[in-house]
């Protein structure tokens, strides 16, 4: 294994670790208090192509690998969770489905105005009464001359209020699914409840409601009944996005923690020369270490064309824990002062929750993981 990031993965990584620093770190609060993503920031995050990060130049995109996106992924993470996972659902969801399986005139389509920034997009497959059993999805697609005609309500969407462009799976027969995009204003077609949550508070999370939203046969993406396999590609890469995020939380709290406890004085001594502070420090930078190492050998198989299911779900459980677990020892390590919002290790430590929830829970992986385990003993 290469332990060394090339020239080009280094300039993307200090770029947005540059951009995070100067844009987003500073006005993060402001927007997780105003509880709403900062959308005149999108033009920014084009620029630096963090709104096409694996889309191929031809589309307009930035064409990175899939280790560079996992760097990029961390950066972000560290920065601010709703932010991270806004590009998340946009570049690894939406537009890594649309990679995986649209054609190529569906791509010349839709990846270059999503490319560009010129809209968000999302990925609607979780419904009220499905979330871990994917292929349970209750909407129904109805082939109606030379269009479908969808019914059905998404939940938990995020992005799901300003996209402008979604990929939505619906059912075509008995746990059988069948994707389709569909563009911001079709007839039938709009966001639900946005939903409150815990963290991510700048992040947009909608139900999805289709009533009789009539699509062009032309939208379908993809074989009909065929997207269930190509949802389990996405979700592959996406957790390696997601995993890549939740290290960067983690990273940022334990800096944080790093700085407070050798400023902070208690029994005349700045508290980082106690050794139970040492230790929960020590403790927390190891495991990101491992977490990121998970990370990067998922996205290195991705990278070099071999199968990377088993390796991206080891990495998003083990990633999304570690980060709740250094959010959660970070903000010891500030004791009073981190259950305040002055730092911003309460918000990391909301937002990492969610990375073991999202695209399949610590659950959902540890089944994946158990499964092949078994095959191959
Ligand atoms: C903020 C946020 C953003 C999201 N964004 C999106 C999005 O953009 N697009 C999208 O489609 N979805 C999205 N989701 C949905 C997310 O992927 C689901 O919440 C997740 O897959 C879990 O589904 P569920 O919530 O229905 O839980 P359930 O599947 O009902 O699970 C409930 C509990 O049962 C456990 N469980 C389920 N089955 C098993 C089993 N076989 N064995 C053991 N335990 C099991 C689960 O692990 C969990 O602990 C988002 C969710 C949130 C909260």
């Amino acid at each position: 294994m290469n332990f060394r990031y090339g020239e080009e993965q280094l300039l993307v990584r200090d770029t947005v670790r540059d951009f995070v620093r100067t844009r987003i770190v500073p006005n993060a609060d402001a927007w997780n208090e105003a509880g709403e993503f900062p959308l005149a920031l999108l033009p920014e995050l084009a620029t630096l192509g963090l709104t096409g990060l694996a889309v191929p130049a031809e589309y307009g995109g930035a064409a990175l690998d899939s280790v560079s996106i996992a760097l990029v992924m961390e950066e972000l993470g560290a920065g601010d969770g709703s932010i991270a996972l806004t590009l998340a659902a946009h570049n690894s969801l939406c537009i890594g489905h649309l990679l995986v399986a649209a054609s190529d005139e569906q791509k010349e389509r839709w990846l270059p105005p999503l490319a560009r920034g010129d809209h968000l997009g999302c990925w609607a497959l979780t419904e009220p009464s499905s979330g871990s059993d994917a292929a349970a999805v209750q909407s129904r697609a109805r082939c109606d001359g030379d269009a479908y005609v969808i019914s059905g309500t998404k939940q938990f969407i995020t992005n799901g209020g300003l996209a402008g462009f979604a990929v939505v799976l619906a059912a075509t027969g008995e746990r059988t699914l069948t994707a389709f995009g569909i563009a911001r204003g079709t007839t039938g077609f709009r966001a639900g409840r946005r939903e409150e949550k815990m963290g991510l508070h700048a992040s947009d999370t909608t139900q999805l409601i289709l009533a009789g939203c009539r699509v062009p046969a032309g939208d379908r993406i993809g074989a009909e009944g065929t997207a269930f396999d190509d949802v389990k590609k996405v979700l592959d890469r996406g957790r390696i996005g997601i995993a890549a995020l939740a290290t960067g939380l983690g990273r940022a709290s334990v800096e944080i923690a790093t700085r407070y406890a050798k400023e902070r004085t208690q029994f005349g001594r700045p508290i980082a020369e106690f050794e139970m502070i040492q230790w929960k420090l020590a403790k927390a930078r190891t495991e990101l270490d491992a977490a990121r190492l998970l990370v990067h050998r998922a996205a290195a198989l991705a990278d070099a064309g071999r199968p990377f299911s088993n390796a991206a779900s080891k990495a998003k459980l083990y990633a999304s824990e570690a980060a709740t677990r250094a959010a959660d020892a970070s903000l010891q390590v500030l004791g009073g002062y981190g259950y305040l919002r002055d730092f911003a290790v309460e918000r990391h430590l909301r937002d990492a929750r969610l990375m073991e929830i999202g695209e399949g829970t610590s659950e959902v992986q540890r089944i994946v993981i158990a499964r092949d385990l078994l095959r191959a003993s």
